[in-house]
């Protein structure tokens, strides 16, 4: 069982968002607990201060270092990892959330007018995580974001039919985009769903997946495209497949072979021969 503390002046936002959805069931499977802790507890005068104005002068209300404290040892054991989330810490990826999702104490601070005490940081802090280069109001939202993400991979949270190891980003994805998806009519707007998915053929369709995946790749993130293709030509030259086509040229054949329709129905339009020039 992983356990999230969440250091919060807003524990409502944080318990109303994870009881939905998967977030929610993971709750009750006691795979996952979440539980939320207000510095203002720990605050002794009459109004309950938690934040000063800044030594020096500045924009923006600090979280005192006092009550934070009290509120981290409160939650703090010997296996925690203590994580600040914040704009200037390192951004979260697939890959983080799968390694947090291994450990077994978390606690999250959120900050919020202009931030929190440094010395909070430079005594308490393991790790400063940040949700993407802009600035929140609070880590609130930061924190139900990692919580959210890395809990699609606490074994069992997700069923068989949702498991995350062909989600986007994955492993099991090779780092690709998924494939685009259809569900009910066959036909909607014009665009009818492509006709192998319609074949029962699972090998086939497994493998038609992988590529289409690959060309979403090429046409949204051509970073991680470039990423995957280098693993894949070094994959071709190791195993010397001399009969296998270079992945990028077998790519672009798929591609080819594709009907008008279907590259309208898969999103794939704007894709032109330029595209894969390498
Ligand atoms: N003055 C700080 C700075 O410029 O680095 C920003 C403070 S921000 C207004 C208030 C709080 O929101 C931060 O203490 C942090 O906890 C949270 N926050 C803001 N942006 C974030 C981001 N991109 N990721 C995670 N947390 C963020």
């Amino acid at each position: 069982m992983l356990k999230v503390d969440v250091i919060t002046l807003f524990p409502e936002m944080i318990e109303n968002a994870v009881s939905y959805g998967v977030l929610g069931q993971a709750l009750k499977s006691d795979r996952l607990a979440v539980a939320t802790h207000s510095p203002r507890e720990f605050a002794a005068d009459r109004h309950k201060t938690v934040d000063d104005r800044p030594f020096g002068g500045g924009d923006g209300m600090i979280m005192l270092a006092e009550t934070l404290e009290k509120t981290i040892q409160k939650v703090k054991h010997k296996n925690s990892k203590v994580i600040y989330m914040s704009p200037q810490g390192e951004v979260l990826t697939d890959e983080k959330a799968r390694v947090l999702a291994k450990e077994e104490h978390l606690v999250l601070i959120c900050g919020r007018y202009g931030g929190i005490d440094q010395r909070i940081i430079n005594s308490y802090v393991d790790e400063e995580i940040s949700i993407g280069d802009y600035v929140l109001s609070g880590g609130e939202l930061g924190a139900l974001v990692v919580v959210d993400a890395l809990s699609r991979f606490i074994p069992g949270v997700l069923g068989h039919n949702e498991s995350s190891d062909k989600d986007s980003f994955s492993e099991g994805s090779g780092g690709l985009l998924e494939h685009p998806n259809f569900t009910r009519p066959r036909e909607f707007l014009g665009m009818a769903v492509p006709e192998v998915l319609l074949g029962g053929n699972h090998k086939l369709i497994g493998e038609w997946k992988d590529k289409v995946s690959a060309l979403v790749t090429l046409v949204k993130r051509p970073d991680l495209f470039q990423a995957y293709l280098e693993k894949e030509n070094e994959q071709y030259r190791l195993l010397k497949k001399k009969k296998k086509e270079a992945p990028l040229k077998e790519l672009k054949k798929f591609w080819m072979n594709l009907s008008e329709q279907e590259r309208q129905s898969l999103g794939l339009a704007a894709l032109s021969e330029e595209d894969f020039n390498g």
